[in-house]
C-alpha cells in the first residue's frame, strides 16, 4: 500500500507528539506500506509567524529578538524529546539553530525597511513548517527509519505568485515530484516535506493558503499516485459539528468527495477548500483520522457512488472570522453588467467571494469575505464604484458567522430549508442574509457571530444529528 500522511499541527504540537508521530510512520513502512509524511508547524507557531511578521515592521529589533528566542526554545524542548539518539539531536538542533538566525534576519529586515509585502509575509510564515519538519524527520530517523527531508519548494511544488493563496502548476509539480520524490519512495525511504509553502517559478517562497499542509499532501499524494491519503489530527474524523462547539457531535465513517468539498469550502477547518482538487480525478480516497486513537479508521472521502446514504441533513459547519459587505445602488436595478462590475473590481483585488446573495429587486448585493479583508474590500470597491451613478453605498457588518446545513440527499427532499428556518426564528435569532447554490447540497446562511454557536445547537438537535 502506498500512502502520504499529513499531520496538523495539534499532532505535531510538542517533543512527545513528534515522537509518537514518528511511531506511528515507522510502524506503517514497517507494514509492506510506503510512507511519505507531510508536516505543519508545531501548533501555534504559523500564528505567532504571522503576528510578529504584521508588529515587525513597526516594532523595535529588541522585540524581535524576544519573539525568535521563544520560537528557538519551543523548537529546542521539542528536539529533546521527541528524538533520543545524540548525533541526530545535534544535527536537527544545527538546522534549527540556522533556521531561526535566518528568521531574525528576515524580521529585522523588515523591521529596517518598515515595509511588509505579501512576498515577504507569505517568507516568513514559512519559517514553522521549516521548523517543524527537520523535527519529525529527526525522530523518523531516531526509529530507524530510512527517510530524507524536502521543503515544498525542492520536493518540487511549483506555484503561482499569488501570494498567501498561491495555487499549484499541477502539471509542472507532479513532474517535478515524480523526478525528485518518486524513485525514493518507491525504494521505502520516508520523504518528510513540509506541508503549506511551496515556490513560485522564479524559486521565491510562496504559500497555499492556511490550513495549506492538507493540499500539500493531496498534491503528493496524485503525483505519487498512493492508494490513500491519510489527514492526521486532532478529532476522530469529519464529525456531523465542530465537537469543540457540539461536543455531542458524532463521527462521520464515510464522505463523498462532493460532500466533503460542501463542508471544506465553509471553512469547517478540518480541511483546506482547495484540497480535494487533486486526487478527485484519480479517485485517491481522503481518510481524516485521530494521532489520539490511531485505533479508529476515521472518515474516509470517496467517489460518491460506493457511500452509502443517511438523513438528507449530514452535517453543520460555522464559520467564524466572516464579514458581509452589503452594495446597494437603484441604479443597479435592469442594468446588464452591474454585478459583473462588482465581482470584477472583487477579483482583481484578489479579494475572494465565499458567498453572494442578491435579491430579484437588483438594488442590492451582499456578500461574505474573509474579515482580514473587509477593510481593503471596502476601499477597492469605494474607489471603484462610488460615485460613478451605480452604486450609492457600500457597507459592511464585521460582527457575523456563516451557518452551513449540509448533506447530500438534501437535494429534492421538501421541507429542510422551511425546517431550519423555523428552529432559527424559534431560537429567537435573526438572520441576515441566505444562499443555496442550485447543486442543493448546502444552504448557508449569515447570523451575528455571538447568536453562531446557539444556531448550529438548535439545528444539530432539530435534525437528530447526535442519533445518526
Ligand atoms: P490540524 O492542526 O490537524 O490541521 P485543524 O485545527 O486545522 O487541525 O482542524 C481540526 C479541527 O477542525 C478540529 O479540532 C475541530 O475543532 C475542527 N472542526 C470544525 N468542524 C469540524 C467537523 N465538522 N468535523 C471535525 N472537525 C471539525
Ligand atoms: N501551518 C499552516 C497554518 O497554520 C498550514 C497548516 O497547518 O496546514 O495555516
Ligand atoms: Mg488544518
Amino acid at each position: 500500500m502506498k500512502t502520504v500522511m499529513k499531520f496538523g499541527g495539534t499532532s505535531v504540537a510538542t517533543g512527545e507528539n513528534i515522537r509518537h508521530v514518528a511511531r506511528l510512520v515507522t510502524q506503517h513502512a514497517k507494514e509492506d506500506c510506503r510512507v511519505a509524511v507531510v508536516v505543519s508547524a508545531l501548533a501555534g507557531v504559523t500564528n505567532s509567524l504571522f503576528e510578529i511578521a504584521c508588529q515587525a515592521k513597526k516594532s523595535d529589533t529588541k522585540h524581535i529578538e524576544t519573539v525568535t528566542q521563544e520560537l528557538r526554545q519551543k523548537h529546542l524542548e521539542a528536539i529533546s524529546t521527541a528524538i533520543k539518539s545524540e548525533s541526530i539531536q545535534k544535527e536537527v538542533t544545527e538546522i534549527t539553530e540556522k533556521t531561526i538566525c535566518e528568521l531574525e534576519k528576515v524580521l529585522t529586515g523588515v523591521c529596517y525597511v518598515g515595509e511588509l509585502t505579501p512576498k515577504s509575509k507569505d517568507y516568513v510564515v514559512s519559517f514553522g513548517e521549516r521548523l517543524s519538519a527537520p523535527i519529525v524527520w529527526g525522530a523518523i530517523k531516531d526509529y530507524e527509519g530510512e527517510t530524507q527531508c524536502f521543503t515544498g519548494k525542492e520536493a518540487g511544488i511549483v506555484t503561482d505568485s499569488n501570494f498567501g493563496e498561491a495555487e499549484p502548476l499541477m502539471n509542472y509539480t507532479t513532474h517535478l515530484i515524480r523526478e525528485r520524490i518518486g524513485p525514493l519512495f518507491e525504494k521505502g525511504v520516508i520523504p518528510v516535506v513540509t506541508g503549506f509553502i511551496a515556490a513560485n517559478q522564479d524559486g521565491i517562497v510562496t504559500t497555499v493558503g492556511r490550513g495549506g499542509s492538507d493540499y500539500t499532501a493531496t498534491i503528493l499524494g496524485a503525483a505519487l499516485e498512493v492508494d490513500e491519503v491519510w489527514i492526521w489530527t486532532d478529532v476522530d474524523g469529519i464529525m456531523t459539528a465542530d465537537p469543540k462547539v457540539i461536543p455531542s457531535a458524532k463521527m462521520l465513517p464515510e464522505l463523498s468527495y462532493q460532500e466533503a468539498a460542501e463542508m471544506a469550502i465553509f471553512g469547517a477547518k478540518a480541511m483546506h477548500p482547495r484540497a480535494l482538487k487533486p486526487i478527485i480525478e484519480a479517485k485517491i480516497p481522503v481518510r481524516i483520522r485521530s494521532t489520539l486513537h490511531p485505533e479508529n479508521p476515521g472518515t474516509i472521502i470517496t467517489d460518491a457512488q460506493s457511500v452509502k446514504s443517511t438523513g438528507a441533513v449530514k452535517a453543520v459547519a460555522l464559520i467564524k472570522d466572516v464579514a458581509m459587505v452589503n452594495v446597494n445602488g437603484a441604479n443597479m436595478v435592469g442594468a446588464p453588467g452591474s454585478y459583473a462590475k462588482v465581482f470584477e473590481v472583487l477579483g482583481k483585488n484578489n479579494i475572494n467571494i465565499m458567498m453572494v446573495s442578491t435579491a430579484v429587486s437588483e438594488a442590492n448585493i451582499s456578500m461574505v469575505i474573509r474579515r482580514n479583508i473587509v477593510g481593503r474590500a471596502l476601499s477597492t470597491l469605494e474607489i471603484a464604484l462610488l460615485g460613478r451613478g451605480l452604486v450609492s453605498e457600500v457597507t459592511s457588518e464585521d460582527d457575523v458567522a456563516v451557518v452551513a446545513v449540509m448533506g447530500a440527499n438534501m437535494k429534492g427532499t421538501l421541507g429542510i430549508a422551511s425546517k431550519i428556518f423555523a428552529t432559527v426564528a424559534n431560537a429567537g435569532i435573526n438572520v441576515r442574509m441566505i444562499a443555496q447554490g442550485s447543486s442543493e447540497l448546502n444552504i448557508s446562511f449569515v447570523v451575528k457571530e455571538k447568536d453562531g454557536a446557539a444556531v448550529v445547537k438548535a439545528i444539530h438537535e432539530e435534525f437528530k444529528l447526535d442519533k445518526i
